[in-house]
Formats: C-alpha cells, sequence, structure tokens
C-alpha cells in the first residue's frame, strides 16, 4: 500500500470514516522523500528501539519498522487505530499505544518495552501544538535515549537549535544545549503534507550528552534564571530578570558587575556560562 500516494490515503481515510483533526496537529506526510531520511539519518539496527510520537496513518511508523528492531507508536486519537491495524499489518515489531505522549510515564514505558534494546531513540513528526513541551519533557526527565530526531515548525527548529548568545536563541535554546548537540538535518516544504500547512517545517537531531558538561549548583534555578531573562525580550536582561523573578535591581547590578557582563545586555546576548553565573550567585 503506497501511503505516500494522495488517493490512496483519501481512500483508506473515507473508508474509516476519518477527518483530520487541526487541535491534534493532524498534517501527514506524503512526500515520499521524507520518511526514510528520517529513518535513516537514525544510523539504527537491529538492536535499536524507537519510540515514535504520534503514528498518525503510519508512514513514518513503516519506515522506523523496517530500520529498527523495536518500534513502540504512542497516538491519543483512537480513530487512528482502525487505520493502523490495515496500514501496518505486516509489522510484528511494533506495538502502538493510545495514550496522549504528555501524560504517559516515558520512563517507566522505554523501561518496559525496550529493556532487549542496547540503544533507544525518539523519531516522530512532532503535532505542533506540543513541540517544546514534548521536546523539553524527553531532555528534563533524563530519560534513557541516545537521540531525538523530529520534525518541527521551521521557526521552532530554528530556535531549538540556535547558539546561545545568538539573534535566534530563546529559553527553549538554553535548555536544549545544557542537555544536547542540536543540529537542523534538512527542510521540509508545507506541500510534503496532507493537508498542508501554512509554515514550512525542518527535521532536527538532538544527540543526548552522556556526560554533563556543565556545572551548575541548582539547575532549577538556572532555568527560573534563563526563562525570565526571556520573558520580556525587548528588555535589558537585568531589568527582566529583576522584574520576573522580584529581585532588586541594585543585587542583581551588584551580579552583573562582579560578572563583568554589560548592564544593558539583552538576553540573546547572554552565554550559557554568563546564566550560569548569574544562577549561582543568586
Ligand atoms: N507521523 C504521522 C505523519 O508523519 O504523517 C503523523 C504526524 S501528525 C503531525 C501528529 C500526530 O500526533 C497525529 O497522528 C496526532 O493524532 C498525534 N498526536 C497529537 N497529539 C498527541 C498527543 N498528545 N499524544 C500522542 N499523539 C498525539
Amino acid at each position: 500500500m503506497n501511503l505516500y500516494d494522495y488517493n490512496t490515503v483519501k481512500r483508506i481515510l473515507s473508508k474509516h470514516g476519518f477527518t483530520f483533526s487541526k487541535a491534534l496537529g493532524q498534517n501527514f506526510l506524503i512526500n515520499p522523500d521524507v520518511c526514510p531520511q528520517m529513518a535513516d539519518s537514525l544510523c539504527a539496527d537491529g538492536d535499536t528501539g524507537v519510540l515514535e510520537v504520534g503514528p498518525g496513518i503510519g508512514v513514518l511508523t513503516k519506515e522506523l519498522c523496517s530500520v529498527a528492531g523495536k518500534v513502540v507508536s504512542v497516538e491519543l486519537d483512537k480513530r487512528l487505530f482502525p487505520v493502523l491495524d490495515e496500514t501496518l499489518a505486516e509489522f510484528d515489531n511494533l506495538e502502538i499505544i493510545n495514550a496522549d505522549v504528555m501524560k504517559i510515564d516515558l520512563k517507566q514505558l522505554i523501561e518496559e518495552k525496550f529493556s532487549g534494546c542496547t540503544s533507544v531513540k525518539v523519531c516522530a513528526n512532532l503535532p505542533y501544538y506540543i513541540t517544546s513541551p514534548v521536546i523539553m519533557t524527553l531532555l528534563e526527565s533524563r530519560l534513557p535515549i541516545d537521540e531525538i530526531v523530529v520534525m518541527v515548525q521551521k521557526e521552532a527548529g530554528e530556535r531549538l537549535c540556535a547558539e546561545v548568545g545568538s539573534r535566534l536563541a530563546g529559553a527553549v535554546t538554553v535548555a536544549v544545549n545544557y542537555y544536547a548537540d542540536s543540529e537542523i538535518l534538512f527542510d521540509v516544504n508545507r506541500d510534503s503534507f496532507m493537508p498542508s500547512p501554512k509554515v514550512d517545517s525542518v527535521v532536527i537531531r538532538l544527540k543526548i550528552r552522556k556526560e554533563q558538561i556543565f556545572s551548575v549548583k541548582d539547575e532549577k534555578k538556572l532555568f527560573t534564571v534563563v526563562k525570565c531573562a526571556f520573558s520580556q525580550r525587548r528588555k535589558t536582561a537585568l531589568n527582566s530578570i529583576s522584574n520576573t523573578m522580584g529581585i532588586s535591581k541594585d543585587r542583581l547590578t551588584a551580579v552583573f558587575d562582579e560578572l563583568g557582563l554589560d548592564l544593558t545586555l539583552r538576553a540573546e546576548k547572554l552565554t550559557m556560562n554568563d546564566f550560569i553565573c548569574i544562577a549561582d550567585r543568586l
């Protein structure tokens, strides 16, 4: 069955009475080049486990099943299950779970489902409305995963993979950099989807570091400082942190002076080391 063929997809979906849900970010891939490229970029083998978020009708899932030892897909929309029964019937290394990826215990899921795998990776065409929360959950929960290869909206991907201290950086950039090495793998045009969204996408790779390279006294405080610094992007980092964390300007000025930081810097100009030094002193 050719799941990249517009008419085939239309026929299967109408056979099962399926209609797209915008709220669930349901834009299904129909460009035949994208999924094989995503699956190949994992460099998976028979010992690799892959966790997929949102299989849709199974285009990417199919490719993942062909390259990995085991695939577990988490899909929230129950209506897709009869479709997936039909499109993925040939694969016996696949388990599809009906759950909300934001609510399920991913640590337990990975331990239970991938116990025989030497490496676990996450691969998905993420629903746009939960891109950052899903990525942050995957990183912050310190799951036993090696890398994340996901498709996200172009703008989100550029921010996720930006350098800390650059114009495109945001709070999420700092968080990603703290845990992983990031890169944009390739662009995906909006016409690659059914229905076609209003924006283009990119596929990104986040390679999770085994060893922590940053040393910080209190991670929670670091991320509070980062969030507060970026919360008022037009203001200086000092004013933004002071306003949102409720720390006096005098105290923050003393910290910035001690670190030799320009008081007029905006958050996007601060480096990871600057954020860590500020957090450590507060
Ligand atoms: N992988 C398919 C593809 O590339 O064509 C579908 C991708 S579509 C962008 C996103 C998928 O995620 C949909 O199947 C949608 O139902 C599912 N989804 C949305 N929210 C979800 C959630 N909270 N948990 C799990 N799956 C979700």
